[in-house]
């Protein structure tokens, strides 16, 4: 996310994105997800077939048994008994005597596997009970294990890898990059996804070097092949030399000194060099990532993706487990604000237990706010949540993918309501708190008057207002030249979009990636951004360079920009201008 450098001395084989800063030297690690189940091949007599399902069935019973057994020592009785569910379900008649007579009948023993768990599903998800459609989700579970077993795949599991090296996959999602042990996963290089997909925010959180937008990656680079990779340049070696390991070495060094060098302005103001000041803060994701917030001295969380919290479990989390959570957060910023963003499932975050319906655009569909709307019980579930843990007075909740003022008006009463319900205890003390909205979608630019009537702040979702602004795929690397801020069009947006704000006594941030770009920090103070949310171990070099700026010198930048002919003129003009401040 920094302005360019200088380039390797060694021709690299391939230059791709790089999306996470950072130097890694390793072995590939081939990371393949499970293929399709092959439902082709021709069925044995179906006495062996019922022999292979029963080997299959017993073989899943006996990992069950040792989960069971596993959990309750390790993490807990109750814990356990949700495999014990399973065990019972597994053992069920009405499940076993359909896949058996479809054997019978000449099926192979994996379709109809397949079609007796697929009728059952159906049943469950229907139910009006949302106990009944949770056990939806064991039951895939349970079709997947049984499928494992049926076809058994050598494929590697993310949380099995032990020995240090370079992860190499097609794709990440989210909920796979969560799983990463930064102890062991080195780097990550992907075929699929942008410098503002999920995996590639979290790769950057976690400090993993990352580089995206290899083609062919699996078949051009054999597993355990020594390979290094600059997470800045977007750089790749396949079998360094010894002369470009010991360069590698050298340029890790120096990035570690740099980090040094930044503990300087640790406690420092964050100001420009007339003293404009500026709130630098954190996106987070959880607790941990909170904890990296406070050691690299943001001045507060401006985002706190919550639906991270929902991923790699069965169900949502419950009151109680997210109010202990955001009160983690909340305390551990003390006096600092901590902007709690409501949950954003879709687009490339889906959760398997929130069941949207498949559709052919996710991120123009069921998305976020859109989806709480519509599973009202879940929202003010966790809108609750996140009041009962405003102890301090510093929770700002702000709602994603609004589209128009009427929908922060809607939050707005659905937060009233949740407050007067959360009053009926009388051991509830309610502290003030604010109530915010993203700007991601370009229709809501222009509403900025009727949006104050709900909320006090916007924060600009970046990420998402130049997907849909440009009609761009953020995970695309094929379109990335039109993925980019170097846009008239855009910018002008932006300063539109702050003019509008100040205008109507609205506060005013950027949370999206834009928000921890080097080369964009003149043009959002010119612009009147007070507040710039970014990767927690962004904060210290964005100080120093901020102290480097002055508002006029910004001011110039940002006249010089607006009035440039196309997009790279406007690059080159930032580049000129980041060399002078940056030595
Ligand atoms: C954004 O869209 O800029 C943003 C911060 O939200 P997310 O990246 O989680 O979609
Ligand atoms: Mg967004």
């Amino acid at each position: 996310m920094s302005t360019p450098s200088s380039q390797h001395p060694f021709t690299p084989e391939w230059s791709a994105h790089g999306v996470s800063k950072g130097i890694a030297v390793g072995k590939a690690i081939h990371f393949r997800p499970r293929p399709p189940v092959d439902l082709g091949r021709p069925p044995a007599a179906p006495s062996l077939e019922q022999e292979r399902f029963r080997l299959a069935k017993d073989q899943v019973v006996q990992n069950i048994r040792g989960l069971i057994e596993k959990t309750a020592k390790e993490v807990g009785p109750e814990e356990a008994q949700i495999f014990e569910a399973h065990l019972m379900m597994i053992e069920d008649p009405e499940l076993l005597d359909p896949i058996r007579a479809g054997i019978e009948s000449g099926a192979l023993p994996e379709k109809s596997v397949k079609e007796t768990f697929a009728v059952q599903i159906s049943i469950f998800e229907a139910s009006d009970s949302e106990y009944l459609r949770e056990r939806a989700l064991d039951l895939r579970d349970l079709e997947s294990q049984l499928l494992d077993e049926l076809q058994p795949y050598d494929g590697l599991k993310i949380q099995d890898i032990r020995t240090p090296g370079i992860l190499l996959a097609e794709d990440l999602t989210p909920s796979q990059t969560l799983l990463l042990d930064r102890t062991k996963i080195l780097g990550i290089l992907t075929e699929h996804g942008g410098e503002t997909s999920h995996s590639a925010i979290i790769a950057r959180t976690l400090g993993i070097p990352a580089v995206t937008g290899i083609r062919n990656l699996l078949s051009s680079i054999p597993a355990s092949a020594e390979i290094a990779i600059d997470g800045k340049e977007g750089s790749v070696f396949l079998f360094p030399p010894p002369v470009a390991c010991a360069y590698f070495d050298n340029r890790a060094r120096e990035y570690q000194a740099e980090l040094t060098t930044l503990q300087a302005f640790k406690g420092k103001p964050s100001v420009t060099h007339d003293q404009h000041s500026i709130r630098l803060m954190a996106n987070i994701g959880g607790v941990e990532d909170a904890k990296h917030a406070r050691e690299g001295d943001s001045e507060g969380v401006g985002l706190f993706r919550t639906e991270f919290l929902f991923m790699g479990r069965k169900k949502a989390p419950t009151q109680e487990e997210q109010r202990d959570a955001y009160r983690s957060v909340l305390s551990l910023m003390e006096t600092h604000e901590v902007v709690i963003r409501t949950l954003d499932v879709g687009g490339d975050k889906p959760i398997d237990y929130i069941r949207i319906p498949k559709e052919e655009n996710p991120f123009l569909g069921v998305r976020a706010l859109r989806y709480c709307f519509q599973d009202l019980l879940l929202f003010k579930t966790q809108i609750k949540a996140m009041l009962l843990a405003n102890e301090w007075g510093n929770l700002s909740i702000m709602v994603p993918m609004v589209s128009r003022a009427s929908e922060a008006a809607q939050v707005k009463r659905i937060v009233e309501e949740c407050h007067q319900e959360l009053h009926l205890d009388p051991t509830y003390r309610a502290k003030p708190f604010k109530l915010g909205a993203m700007v991601e979608i370009p229709s809501l630019v222009f509403e900025m008057k009727e949006l104050r009537e709900s909320v006090s702040f916007v924060s600009v979702g970046t990420n998402d207002l130049m997907q849909y602004s440009f009609a761009v795929d953020r995970m695309n690397p094929a379109l990335k030249n039109l993925y980019t801020p170097y846009h008239l069009g855009f910018l002008r947006m932006m300063k539109y979009l702050a003019d509008e704000a100040i205008r109507h006594d609205l506060d005013l941030g950027i949370c999206g990636e834009l928000g921890g770009q080097d080369d964009l920090l003149p043009l959002w103070v010119a612009m009147g951004y007070r507040k710039l949310s970014m990767t927690p171990t962004e904060v210290l070099a964005k100080r120093r360079l901020l102290s480097r700026l002055t508002v006029s010198t910004c001011n110039a930048i940002l006249r010089e920009v607006l009035d440039a002919k196309d997009g790279q003129q406007m690059k080159l003009i930032l580049t000129e201008f980041m060399k002078g401040v940056s030595n």
